[in-house]
């Protein structure tokens, strides 16, 4: 076995912060000694920077991606009795907020190569109680938009695009979060753009579900102290905001540097025996918040969960961190019982979750590293 020097983690936030962290120490320093610390100048010019990033005419922010999903449900006035299409492989707060609003999450499957709700099955689960589609950008892959707006708008539902892990993709030149009715965002720290704390926002061309949104994230107050409906206490702090306008500038260019990595990966991981490299579709640009691939399966006896779980120990002994996004689909879990889908439903998402591997992947992870990672997967697999 081949011991490795250094071990590599999968994702490394420290060794980003190290590099401005002149910056962003200056202004967390001024914030603290401004005494503002929710709302103010910061966190409004914070929105407006990301809008126009964004190339949509409003931001909201608020205290977390999976807030800026539920609140944009909420604004859609999305609630008992209604349907909501999404995937069930993602993290749990794209299913969560449907059920938290008192919807039904309807999960249909993904498709093979991208990890991106399957557009065909999206069109036949819509009923007539079908209210909006929740598209998630898997691991910074745009959806094809273009075939989901189209779907949406011939059946006037919303498109509310989960954009948690791919801040800064886009699909046919249009940044995601742009295309569908509303844009969520996630700042979590393992995110592409990630604050040091939680946070979140939403992003909209409809200056109606705009203000509707500010309202909802302010506990329902339309004017001050007078309330029309039950909201929430859902802010983006100052000190976030600050932090934010900061790593907003460097986006583009960390962006740049997980595509250089993903193309380096791609050159050697593709000819690899028994491994499904990721695939990008013609028109869309992935961010790669995770670079995951497959490990197939296939011809190991069933015990396909073992094969893969026995590649990440082996790649760990080799000093190689990997991660499972994500283990389990979200229609098997525990808490999804009660709709009643059963094992084989989604068959594409459950065999990804007994496949799938992400590997090391950070803007600042070296081509030496990458060597290791790449060879320690070569070394592994037999
Ligand atoms: C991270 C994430 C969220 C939730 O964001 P938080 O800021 O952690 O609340 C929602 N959807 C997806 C796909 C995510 O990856």
């Amino acid at each position: 076995m081949i011991q490795s020097i250094n071990s590599i983690p999968a994702f490394d936030i420290k060794q980003q912060y190290a590099t401005i962290e002149a910056e962003v120490s200056a202004t967390v320093l001024e914030v603290l000694s401004s005494g503002r610390y929710i709302g103010g100048p910061l966190v409004e010019a914070f929105e407006q920077q990301f809008a126009a990033y964004h190339n949509v005419t409003n931001c909201i922010a608020c205290n977390s991606g999976t807030d800026a999903l539920f609140l944009a449900l909420r604004a859609l006035e999305i609630g008992a009795g209604d349907e909501v299409i999404t995937t069930p492989f993602t993290f749990v707060a794209t299913a969560e907020v449907i059920s938290a609003v008192g919807a039904k999450p309807i999960f249909v499957d993904i498709d093979t190569t991208t990890f991106n709700l399957d557009l065909q099955q999206v069109a036949g689960a819509i009923t007539p109680k079908t209210k909006a589609i929740i598209p998630v950008h898997l691991f910074g892959q745009p959806v094809d938009m273009t075939t989901l707006m189209a779907i949406a708008s011939s059946h006037n539902l919303a498109v509310v695009e989960d954009c948690a892990q791919s801040t800064g993709a886009s699909w046919d030149n249009q940044k995601v979060g742009s295309i569908g009715h509303l844009g969520c965002f996630s700042f979590y720290p393992t995110k592409n753009l990630g604050g040091c704390g939680d946070g979140g926002a939403i992003t909209t061309n409809d200056p109606e579900l705009a203000a509707k949104l500010r309202v909802l994230k302010e506990h329902g107050q339309k004017n001050r102290y007078y309330y029309e409906e039950i909201g929430v206490n859902s802010r983006l702090d100052t000190m976030q905001a600050a932090i934010l306008q900061i790593k907003l500038r460097y986006l583009d260019q960390w962006n740049h540097q997980r595509q250089a990595i993903a193309a380096y990966y791609q050159q050697f991981l593709t000819q690899l025996p028994g491994i499904v490299a990721p695939q990008e579709l013609a028109k869309g640009v992935s961010v790669w918040n995770q670079y995951t691939i497959r490990i197939s399966s296939e011809g190991r006896n069933g015990s396909s969960t073992t094969y893969r779980d026995s590649v990440r120990t082996q790649l760990q002994e080799r000093g190689v961190s990997s991660m499972v996004y994500y283990p389990y689909p979200l229609h098997l879990q525990p808490v999804y019982q009660y709709l009643g889908y059963q094992p084989g439903q989604l068959p594409v998402a459950e065999l990804a979750c007994h496949e799938v591997l992400s590997l090391p992947m950070f803007p600042e992870l070296t081509h030496e590293q990458q060597d290791q990672v790449i060879y320690a997967l070569k070394d592994c697999l037999v």
